[in-house]
């Protein structure tokens, strides 16, 4: 399968930045598939900027409903317009920052692939849960919760405690993690739908992607900080695997 290497701009970039970026990435590497997902002001402009390229383009959240009384909210039919074709939800900062539960994020990703777009569904444990034995459980409990029984879209384990802060987990743990998401999966979607990408996000970086993007079950990347300068972010790339 090819991976999938998905850049998570968050709160960062001006619409200056998008046409340097955008001739860049024309340089990505044929064997992965790249995404970058900027904020939403940012996402017209560059959707032109990707014109005729093969780099997807995403968003970062959306509300669960196609229009409504929603001050500051965006709707999935309102991204998949201004050229989206992915939607990362329930990334950790939102969680936090913004108190959604699972159940919101399961209403979310119905919505996204209503829209037509593919929801990347973001799940990770804390620093606490970790060391309290308790992260494959934590994460099951947020898959059981925020996939719909028909999902089809991407899965993204970020431990919460590696998204930029420059740690990851060993090696040995995030083959685990991705086994036992694998598991949680098929177990609960059925083995067709349970099939899906499953990235690693948390502190990737040029110097650990490939080892990373090697593992059993890593399909791809989510990837903060080091997405935002163009030469990073295809160097990421250059470390998954050939196919
Ligand atoms: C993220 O926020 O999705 C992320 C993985 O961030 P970073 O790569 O900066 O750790």
């Amino acid at each position: 399968m090819r991976q999938l290497i998905a850049g998570n701009w968050k709160m960062h970039g001006r619409l200056a930045d998008i046409a340097a970026y955008a001739a860049a990435l024309r340089q990505a590497p044929s064997h992965v598939d790249l995404l970058v997902c900027p904020p939403f002001p940012l996402l017209d402009r560059f959707a032109g900027a990707l014109n005729g390229s093969p780099v997807a383009l995403g968003a970062q959240d959306c509300h669960p409903e196609a229009q409504g009384a929603h001050t500051g909210d965006v709707s999935a039919p309102m991204l998949k317009e201004a050229g989206a074709s992915y939607v990362i939800l329930g990334h950790s900062e939102r969680r936090e920052n913004h108190g959604e539960s699972n159940a919101v994020v399961c209403a979310k990703t119905r919505a996204a692939m209503a829209a037509g777009l593919t929801p990347i569904v973001c799940v990770g444990e804390t620093a606490a849960e970790r060391e309290g034995g308790v992260a494959e459980q934590v994460v099951r409990t947020q898959l059981h919760h925020s996939l719909p029984a028909d999902f089809s879209g991407v899965i993204a384990y970020e431990p919460v405690w590696a998204i930029g802060t420059g740690k990851t987990p060993t090696e040995a743990d995030v083959a685990a993690m991705h086994g036992a998401i694998r598991a949680a999966l098929v177990s609960q979607l059925g083995a067709a739908r349970g099939g899906v990408k499953i990235l690693y996000g948390g502190s990737v970086k040029p110097a650990n992607a490939a080892s990373l993007l090697a593992l059993p079950e890593v399909g791809g990347a989510l990837v903060g900080g080091a997405s935002l300068k163009a030469e990073d972010f295809l160097a990421i790339a250059a470390g998954a695997p050939a196919v």
